[in-house]
């Protein structure tokens, strides 16, 4: 099909038309190696500007990532260590509390947090994180966790992941993050994460957390020993999610960070996307994802030129400033803790684009 311009043309026409593209015709569009790359990033950046205007969104946010120890050993992790490794930490409810208060100070609006799966951790640590924040940045969303962790928190304590989702609303916590999701196949979960929870877990747990009116957002990890066909498998399980929930707030590409990651070490993993694909995976997924209004560009995976390549081929919004960022910089990635609005501003402007502070629902701040 795509070795045929007119054809290629044709679909692209389609799908501006409200045509839903199929597992088949999106896997054809990832596959494009020439120039025609720029006829499938020109329809998403149309069908961006149809659907979410000409606005560039960012949020003004802090991560608190509370500890590295993790009893799982992910292979495209380079952040995760074990108790007792020289660079291993844990902070307390008291020292999450003083960067809550930090970030408030900053003028945040959303705090984020995830850590590694520590071995002592239970339902109430997480609750007392989760305190510590509301304590001391009250009114800010805090989004955090995921279904990994939700699923890790009733394990420890002996209840269901729909009593945990519960207690984390009721502790405040406004959204869940869609990490943990990589690549929602089977058989390359078991390649590159063995121990983290099923497909079939991932899925049941984000709609257990929708259904209890914690939205999230929605990612995917690509760029290591995964295929097109599972790239495709993965949006198409994420579109069929949000048709029966509508509960994502964004999708967050995410290119896999290579260097520091046992899996690239060990030759099991590619040395990540090409340029080509990560520009492709954000207009694809524009064009595929029908059902979804935002779609984020990384800088902490992409850098910022990427970054506004990635606003020119389907993506509406930049995400955080973040602050602290330690999970990608341990796995190699060069983009820095936290990302400047001005930065954001010029390359705004330069594409003749307004840069528009949101919260984490994507409501404007002004
Ligand atoms: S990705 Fe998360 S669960 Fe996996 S090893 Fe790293 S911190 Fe642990």
């Amino acid at each position: 099909m795509t070795g045929n311009l007119q054809e290629l043309k044709t679909l692209l026409d389609d799908v501006s038309e409200g045509h839903r593209l199929t597992v088949t015709e999106a896997e054809s569009l990832f596959k494009v190696r020439d120039r025609s790359s720029f006829l499938i990033t020109a329809a998403a950046d149309a069908l961006r500007e149809k659907r979410c205007g000409n606005a560039v969104t960012w949020v003004k946010n802090q991560n608190i990532n509370c500890s590295n120890v993790c009893v799982n050993s992910c292979g495209f992790c380079g952040y995760s260590c074990k108790p007792g490794d020289s660079n291993a930490f844990e902070l307390t409810p008291e020292e999450v509390g003083e960067k809550a208060a930090l970030a408030a100070s900053r003028g945040v609006t959303e705090i984020c947090t995830v850590s590694g799966l520590h071995p002592a951790y239970d339902l109430n640590s997480y609750l007392s994180i989760y305190r510590a924040i509301r304590e001391n940045a009250p009114g800010v969303h805090i989004h955090a966790s995921n279904p990994m962790e939700v699923a890790y928190a009733a394990r420890k304590t002996g209840c269901s992941t729909r009593e945990v989702l519960e207690a984390f609303r009721d502790a405040s916590v406004g959204t869940l993050c869609g990490t943990a999701a990589e690549i929602l196949v089977d058989e390359i979960r078991d390649v590159i994460c063995p121990e983290k929870i099923s497909t079939d877990d991932w899925v049941r747990i984000i709609k257990e957390s929708h259904n209890l009116g914690i939205r999230s957002t929605a990612t995917i990890m690509y760029g290591h020993c995964e295929s097109v066909t599972d790239q495709v498998r993965h949006l198409s399980i994420l579109r069929d999610i949000q048709d029966e929930t509508h509960g994502f707030t964004e999708f967050v590409p995410l290119s896999f960070i290579h260097p520091g990651t046992p899996l690239y070490r060990k030759g099991m993993a590619r040395p990540g996307a090409t340029g080509r694909e990560d520009m492709l995976m954000i207009a694809v997924s524009r064009l595929f994802l029908d059902n979804f209004t935002n779609i984020q560009v990384s800088w902490v995976k992409l850098g910022l030129k990427m970054v506004q390549i990635g606003l020119m081929s389907g993506a509406n919004d930049i995400g955080g400033t973040l602050y602290e960022e330690s999970i990608s910089s341990s796995a190699g990635a060069k983009a820095g803790e936290y990302l400047d609005p001005a930065d954001m501003l010029y390359i705004s402007e330069d594409l003749g684009r307004t840069l528009v502070e949101r919260r984490t629902d994507y409501s404007p701040v002004h």
